[in-house]
């Protein structure tokens, strides 16, 4: 069996799932159907769309997978804040027309807007023509640092948009402002309301403490979370280890992705991550998949 070769315990073969996706409808550059016609020219069996703070390309992910015979979980990535610290939280299975769920959406576009116009209010006082740029941010439909590392990229102040990132837009980078997200209760609520199934994103990726990450995974445990990302494109082995280990501590089921955003990013190739661990009760299961 391929490294790559996903088992999914109940759907018994060994199908290629990914349950951490990125369309243009958030800060991908794929549009859904695009997005699918992909997956299926890479096998993936059972996809989730989980853009940032939407789930404005549900429905079009849905009916292309439908037609590609593509297993569908609707799912949406929200950020929020925990002890000071910005994390994210997938939501799976969520019901995409949620009312409570379409009203947090909304309200964390405004404050995404809201923001990335004091971003560029920063990138103004170095001097970059910041309108220009951030009005280009502006025209996706969730405005994300990304769209304004890109706007930066095209503009010529980066060679790519992850030097964007180095350069203006990453924490302590002159162009950065914080956000205020909204507390980890709160999205936990909204997502567990629109029916959906709680999973921790890349816990690796937080500079926590092993204490700090136990002490967050009580909290998340308690407030009803189900599952936590063990497998993720381009975790390292020592990485998924130690999640592995967390999840077993606190009875938490294991989601895997690759949280692709586009084509031309290697290290989040859609479909492609290590199988999960044999020990591990997959999030597949408790979706009923
Ligand atoms: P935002 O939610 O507006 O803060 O934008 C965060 C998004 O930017 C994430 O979802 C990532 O896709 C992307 N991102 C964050 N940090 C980096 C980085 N250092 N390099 C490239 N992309 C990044
Ligand atoms: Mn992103
Ligand atoms: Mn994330
Ligand atoms: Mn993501």
């Amino acid at each position: 069996m391929s490294p790559y070769t996903q088992g999914t315990g109940a759907t018994g073969a060994h199908e290629l799932i990914d349950l951490h996706t990125h369309s243009s409808c958030s800060d991908g550059l794929l549009a859904p159907a695009a997005l699918v016609e992909l997956a299926a020219a890479r096998a993936v069996r059972l996809l989730a769309l989980t853009d940032h703070d939407s789930v404005a390309g549900l429905e079009l992910a849905q009916q292309a997978c439908s037609l590609r015979g593509i297993r569908f979980v609707p799912g949406v990535e929200l950020s929020c804040d925990w002890q000071g610290r910005e994390l994210h939280v997938v939501g799976l299975r969520i019901e995409p027309r949620d009312a409570g769920l379409l009203l947090h959406c909304e309200a964390l576009g405004r404050l995404r807007c809201a923001r990335l116009q004091r971003m560029g209010e920063r990138l103004a006082s170095l001097g970059m023509p910041a309108d220009t740029l951030v009005a280009a941010a502006l025209q996706a439909p969730v405005p994300t640092r990304t769209h304004l590392a890109r706007a930066l990229a095209a503009g010529g102040f980066a060679r790519s948009t992850q030097e964007a990132f180095e350069r203006y837009l990453a924490p302590g980078r002159p162009g950065f402002v914080a956000a205020a997200w909204p507390g980890l209760e709160q999205v936990m609520g909204c997502i567990r309301r629109a029916g959906g199934l709680a999973v921790l994103a890349h816990p690796h990726r937080y500079s926590l403490s092993a204490a700090q990450l136990r002490e967050l995974l009580g909290r998340f445990k308690a407030l009803g979370g189900e599952g936590l990302e063990v497998s993720l494109a381009g975790m390292g082995r020592s990485d998924t280890l130690r999640v592995e280990t967390l999840a077993q501590r606190f009875e938490l089921a294991g989601s895997v992705g690759s949280d692709f955003h586009e084509p031309g990013l290697p290290w989040r190739p859609l479909g492609r991550f290590a199988k999960l661990p044999a020990a591990i009760r997959p999030i597949t299961a408790r979706l009923g998949l």
